[in-house]
């Protein structure tokens, strides 16, 4: 399903390489992991995946169901099935959140040729969604992300991320800020979205949400590359031993 090739990237605006030949393999129906030391290129890398424009691809390919996507912005790649849950949600003042998945959603099912959803039917949708992700109705009034814990900001993301239905799902550190009760809410939001015409890129820093969402390979990132691939006991092992030893390994 992703296929990335030699890629190289630097920011935009100054020019700094950040992906400096990373390759990278995920099939349909898989969880991949990726791992990585803060700084490593983690955030980087989804935000080039998602067609970000702060970023320039010098080298290298990114193939979706075998095509460049390098040259879709990010709505095409949205409209593609390609979905990311950033690390730091954005604020959208002044919509409801509720008004915002409506949106959403007709906006991704225009682009596939659907017809709208019928106001019952979109209710329902995210009804059930929302009572999944364990989102009280009030929030859904409220303007998304405005004034939401960590916790509910994520759990937003997820429950995005469920009503779009998207081929492609990537969660930049998705745990970070959450306690135990809202890991596992968030976890099973993204394990019953597991599907065999579907893949999801899990970025995480520690091996904790690993244990709930369970992974079929994890690749370690570091300096852009990824340095390591293996299953999920790789993630066990770095728990363990910490990054030195693969750091270590790769320098
Ligand atoms: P991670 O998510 O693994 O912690 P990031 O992708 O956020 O790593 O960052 C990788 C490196 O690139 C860091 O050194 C970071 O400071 C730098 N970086 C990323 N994006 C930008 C940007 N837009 N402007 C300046 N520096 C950036
Ligand atoms: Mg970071
Ligand atoms: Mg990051």
């Amino acid at each position: 399903m992703l296929e990335i090739r030699n890629l190289h990237a630097r920011i935009a605006e100054d020019g700094t390489e950040i992906i400096r030949g990373l390759n990278l393999t995920v099939k349909a129906g898989e969880v991949a992991a990726i791992m990585g030391p803060n700084g490593s290129g983690k955030s980087t890398l989804s935000y080039i995946l998602s067609g970000r424009e702060d970023y320039e691809v010098t080298e290298g390919d990114i193939l979706y169901n075998g095509e460049s996507i390098l040259e879709l912005d990010p709505a095409e790649r949205a409209a593609k099935g390609i979905f990311l849950a950033f690390q730091y949600p954005v604020e959208i003042p002044g919509v409801a959140t509720m008004q915002f998945l409506k949106v959403a959603m007709n906006e991704q099912r225009k682009a596939r040729g659907e017809p709208e959803l019928t106001t019952p039917e979109f209710m329902r949708r995210v009804k059930e969604a929302s009572a999944e992700l364990k989102i009280a109705p009030d929030m859904l009034k409220r303007p998304l992300n405005v004034g939401f814990s960590g916790g509910e900001k994520k759990r937003a993301e997820i429950l995005q991320m469920a009503l779009l239905e998207p081929k492609l799902c990537i969660l930049d550190e998705t745990d970070s800020g959450l306690d135990i009760d809202a890991l596992k809410i968030v976890a099973d939001g993204v394990n019953a979205l597991k599907s065999p015409d579907r893949a999801t890129i899990v970025i995480t820093h520690y091996q904790r949400l690993l244990d709930y969402i369970v992974p079929d390979t994890v690749h370690v990132l570091y300096k852009g590359q990824i340095v390591k691939t293996g299953d999920k006991n790789l993630a066990l092992e770095l728990e363990a031993g910490g990054y030195a030893d693969i750091i270590g390994q790769a320098a």
